[in-house]
């Protein structure tokens, strides 16, 4: 990727993410950002390798070699992790036209044909909706905004292809926005179409003049 990736997950979040304390969603955007992060495939590791230490440093007696075997093999039998060791390959999905490599965190939820709906340059496709945290596909075309928007929980966004710019910042591949109801914003696209993964634990709640009228149409979104 020649994008360097410069927008992360806290560390408390990483955090939350080894513990599997996460909503299964939340979970899942923090994953894909891991397969397009190097930076925190690190962070993780290290923290990984932390908890580690402190798990031996809580057993009374330094353990073995023979134990650390029997403890190793027991970690690689697990089936979830000696996947999670397995190399994560990207995996290329035909969308709006082109051909775009995708994380091989999205590969499960992406097995069946998307439904898109379309707003002028925006598109929507959900992944998952059947539960509080909403996940979908979006994707902008270029010279695109989405109308200023706050949200009544948490947003997160990963972009998966292209650039998407706001008051805050520009976002490129790999990059991830965290958002929370403290955040107003008007994501837009520049000189060229981007895909994202988007996360919502409630509805974004549209602000300005006319756009409020698309409170209404809070199922393109959400
Ligand atoms: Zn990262």
């Amino acid at each position: 990727m020649i994008h360097a990736v410069k927008h992360h997950p806290a560390q408390e979040l990483l955090e939350q993410y080894i513990e599997a304390s996460l909503a299964p969603e939340l979970s899942l955007a923090i994953a894909a950002h891991l397969d397009l992060c190097p930076h925190c495939q690190r962070v993780k590791m290290d923290l990984e390798a932390e908890a580690g230490a402190a798990l031996v440093n809580l057993a009374e007696e330094p353990a073995t070699a023979t134990e650390w075997q029997q403890m190793l093999d027991f970690i690689t039998a697990q089936p979830e992790l000696a996947v999670s060791m397995e190399k994560r390959q990207p995996f290329a999905l035909q969308i709006q036209n082109s051909e775009i490599l995708l994380p091989a965190s999205l590969k499960p939820l992406l097995q069946n044909k998307l439904k898109w709906l379309n707003l002028g340059g925006i598109s929507t496709a959900k992944l998952a909706g059947e539960d509080q945290h909403n996940v979908s596909l979006l994707y902008i075309r270029k010279d695109s905004e989405v109308p200023q928007h706050t949200h009544l929980g948490l947003e997160i966004t990963l972009v998966l292809k292209g650039k998407i710019y706001d008051e805050a910042g520009c976002y490129g591949e790999g990059d991830l926005l965290i958002n929370t109801p403290d955040h107003t914003h008007t994501p837009r696209t520049m000189s060229e179409d981007c895909l994202c993964l988007s996360v919502l634990t409630a509805p974004l709640k549209f602000k300005k003049g006319l756009t409020r009228l698309l409170n209404p149409l809070q199922h393109l979104f959400y």
